[in-house]
């Protein structure tokens, strides 16, 4: 039974929701992030989350330890998404990390394409696409007087003369607008190789479609231009999975 009065999710079969559960708890990291709970909330002190959302470390510590499955469902749609993964929350007495416990949620959330993950992480489309295709993040070019009305002016003067003030940045791969610097192409396909061969790119799939196909699309390009045959890459993951 769920500690909440007005559960949600009760439409769910309880099944689904304990599959969910026993996979979080069958993770390798799980048994080094929870040796039970005092109650204490020293947790939810240092937690900033919890100063500002309906969020406590120390609820997921609890629901963990009771095998309550159907909050432990409620958390996984909802809540997981509020943590900041600062892990101020292993100030525990306990050695208990509930920030860690919820990246494992996290991650079994988009594992399984859950409507929750898909919504939660639609804003990161973009920075997403900008990782993985150029190996950066945030682009000076994002610098945009509309977005930043706050900074003030020199913001539009920067961004006006954005080619100017990055030519001054010494390194000269940072002579970019578009890129925070210019990656090379041999590290971007490595970031790719990477993202593959630990299944990031499956789990992209899994909450973004259109984002998975555009990446495999630009990265496979990426991959024959400079020689690499892609069948034999496909065939390397397979041996690895054998
Ligand atoms: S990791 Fe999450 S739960 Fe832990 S203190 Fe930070 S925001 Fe709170
Ligand atoms: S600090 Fe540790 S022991 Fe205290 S409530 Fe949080 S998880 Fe439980």
């Amino acid at each position: 039974m769920s500690i909440y009065a007005d559960a949600k999710y009760s439409e769910v079969p309880v099944e689904t929701k304990q599959a969910l559960f026993d996979e979080v708890k069958a993770d390798m990291r799980y048994e080094h992030q929870l040796y039970g709970c005092y109650e204490c909330g020293i947790c939810v002190a240092a937690c900033p989350s919890a100063r500002f959302y309906d969020f406590s470390p120390r609820v997921f510590a609890q629901v963990m330890a009771r095998e309550d499955v159907d909050t432990f469902y409620e958390l996984l749609n909802d809540s997981v998404w509020d943590c900041s993964q600062c892990f101020s929350c292993t100030r525990c007495p306990r050695q208990n990390n509930p920030g860690a416990v919820i990246t494992i949620m996290r991650e079994v959330a988009v594992n399984h394409g859950l409507q929750s993950a898909k919504e939660a992480l639609k804003s990161y489309s973009r920075i997403i696409y900008k990782i993985m295709s150029t190996g950066t993040q945030v682009a000076p070019d994002m610098l945009q007087p509309d977005f930043f009305p706050d900074w003030g002016p020199d913001v539009k003067q920067v961004s006006e003369n954005l080619d100017v003030w990055r030519r001054c940045v010494p390194p000269e791969t940072m002579h970019t607008t578009e890129l925070a610097w210019d990656v090379s192409e041999k590290t971007r396909l490595e970031l790719y190789m990477i993202w593959k061969l630990t299944g990031n790119l499956e789990m992209i799939e899994k909450i973004d479609e259109g984002i998975f196909m555009i990446l495999e699309e630009v990265m496979e390009e990426l991959l024959e231009e400079n020689g690499y045959d892609i069948d034999d890459f496909e065939n390397l993951l397979e041996e690895d999975e054998e």
